[in-house]
């Protein structure tokens, strides 16, 4: 702006905020820094302060004085209580119609909340989900912002601007409104750890029954990175894969503590499901398969259970390794089904304008689940906004029928074998109650009302139900 404001800021240089600073500065944004700390601003400034225009503040006194009207602030803090304050910080120093964004991984019943209490003292709130680490913060994010449209049309172009582009698109778009940002964010987390746990079970398997070493491993992934599942995290399982520890000589991956971490975005997601009522199976095995990792002292106690009978089969060869391919392909085709269902759900339960084609258009660039993939999902509700779900889309219709066999020999092949693939066998049992026209509801239904007279409805006629059944009771 001509009179040397700036026309953004960010408070919260920590990793994520130094970075989308950056971002701005390099394209052409004078940025107006804070942290609650100076040292973080200055070491920003020593570091990278010839790459653009930033105005250093050391309050938020200042950082609100630096800031050309209406403002526009970006929180980059930790999630939870420290964004409570700094909102109400800020709110205290900016004047109404200013526009304060919340970056950080908030839980959207916080930004739900937040955005009302915001728009009770005339403050403008965006929540925006922001996805890809540090990489992603400095070259291109996806950027998932929800509050209200008018807002939208202020930052938009802004956070468009410095957002990734896949094919001339930004990978941001207004979401909806209040807290759809941050729920959007929350399933692409979740869906982010559903895409891990079949691409470990993928190796697991194909390491146990195909008998392939990591070197080897790495070079199937980055086959199959040329083909369907091309995707950013298939493209980096090569390289975690073909990594060999410096110390030992070994691969890395067998000098790696095998219990899994997690800071929160899945379960989460698998709470929030279990809210919905929508059947995420393939989010909530991938939680619990980290959590069951992290179970010391029950793999301790379960290490002599026996394996009964197993099989693995001898000679599995090539054809095993395109098996497992499609079994994870399917199993990922089930998952985002399910993911896209829950936003559904979501939109309804809370009255949000979401559009899931444009979230799918939004995650090809920049974020973790970036793959071509989503190609196909941003062209399935461009064909039919309405999907019941994505299994019936003709594409994923006709790759599920291309997959299924080999993705039952695979489970089977799991089960014969003792090796746990929770992630191939809920998915499939998914795609199996689906297909099935008589489900044992029928008889829970029917035990419902024996003990609880909770009735049930008839097949052949309208109404509820109770029977006087002729049991023992
Ligand atoms: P972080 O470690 O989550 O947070 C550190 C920042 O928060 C520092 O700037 C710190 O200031 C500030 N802070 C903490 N408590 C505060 C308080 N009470 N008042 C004012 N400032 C306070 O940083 P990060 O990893 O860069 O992440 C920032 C946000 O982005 C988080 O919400 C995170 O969940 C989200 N996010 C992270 C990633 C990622 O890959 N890391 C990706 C997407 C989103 P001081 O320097 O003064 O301590």
């Amino acid at each position: 702006p001509a009179d040397g404001k700036a026309n953004i800021g960010v408070t919260g240089l920590a990793v994520m905020g130094s970075n989308i600073a950056r971002n701005f500065a390099r394209n052409g944004f004078t940025v107006a820094l804070h942290n609650r700390s100076v040292a973080k601003t200055d070491a920003l400034l020593d570091t990278h302060g010839d790459e653009g225009s930033f105005i250093r503040t050391e309050s938020i006194a200042e950082f609100a004085d630096a800031l050309a009207t209406p403002r526009c602030a970006l929180i980059m803090v930790q999630a939870g209580s420290a964004t409570d304050s700094v909102i109400d910080e800020l709110a205290s120093a900016f004047d109404e119609g200013d526009i304060i964004i919340d970056g950080g991984n908030a839980l959207y019943t916080d930004t739900i909340r937040r955005e009302k209490e915001m728009a009770e003292r005339g403050i403008r709130f965006i929540g925006a989900g922001i996805s890809g680490g540090e990489e992603g913060a400095l070259e291109g994010p996806s950027i998932m912002p929800g509050g209200p449209a008018s807002s939208y049309e202020v930052v938009g172009p802004i956070l468009e601007k410095i957002s990734a582009h896949v094919d001339g698109q930004p990978c941001c778009t207004h979401i909806g409104e209040d807290g759809s940002g941050h729920f959007v964010k929350m399933v692409h987390n979740g869906i982010e750890y559903s895409d891990m746990q079949l691409i470990g079970e993928a190796y697991h398997l194909l390491r146990e029954v195909g008998g392939l070493e990591p070197a080897a491993l790495a070079e199937v992934f980055r086959e199959w990175n040329e083909g369907d599942l091309d995707s950013y995290l298939i493209e980096i399982t090569s390289q975690v894969l073909a990594q060999v520890d410096e110390r030992t000589g070994s691969p890395l991956v067998d000098v790696i503590v095998d219990q899994a971490g997690q800071k929160g975005t899945g379960r989460w997601t698998v709470k929030s499901a279990l809210d919905l009522g929508v059947p995420v199976t393939g989010i909530a095995e991938a939680v619990f398969a980290r959590a069951l990792s992290s179970s010391l002292p029950q793999r301790e106690a379960g290490k002599s259970l026996p394996s009964g009978a197993t099989n693995v089969p001898l000679d599995t060869g090539d054809d095993f390794v395109e098996d497992v391919r499609k079994a994870l392909y399917a199993s990922k085709i089930i998952a985002y089904a399910q993911g896209f269902d829950q936003i559904n759900a979501a939109k309804d339960e809370y009255g949000w304008d979401i559009h899931r084609g444009d979230l799918a258009t939004i995650w090809r660039g920049g974020c973790i689940i970036r793959a071509k993939f989503l190609n196909r999902i941003v062209d399935a509700y461009e064909e039919n906004p309405e999907l019941r779900s994505l299994v019936e889309a003709p594409y994923f219709l006709s790759a599920l029928t291309d997959c299924i066999d080999s993705w039952r020999r695979v489970v089977a092949t799991a089960v014969h074998a003792g090796i746990p693939a929770p992630g191939f066998a809920s998915s499939l049992a998914y795609y199996d109650a689906l297909r099935t026209s008589r489900l044992p509801a029928a008889l829970t239904q029917g035990l419902r009302d024996y003990f609880g007279a909770h009735t049930y409805r008839r097949t052949d006629a309208e109404g509820a139900f109770h029977t006087l059944w002729s049991g023992d009771r």
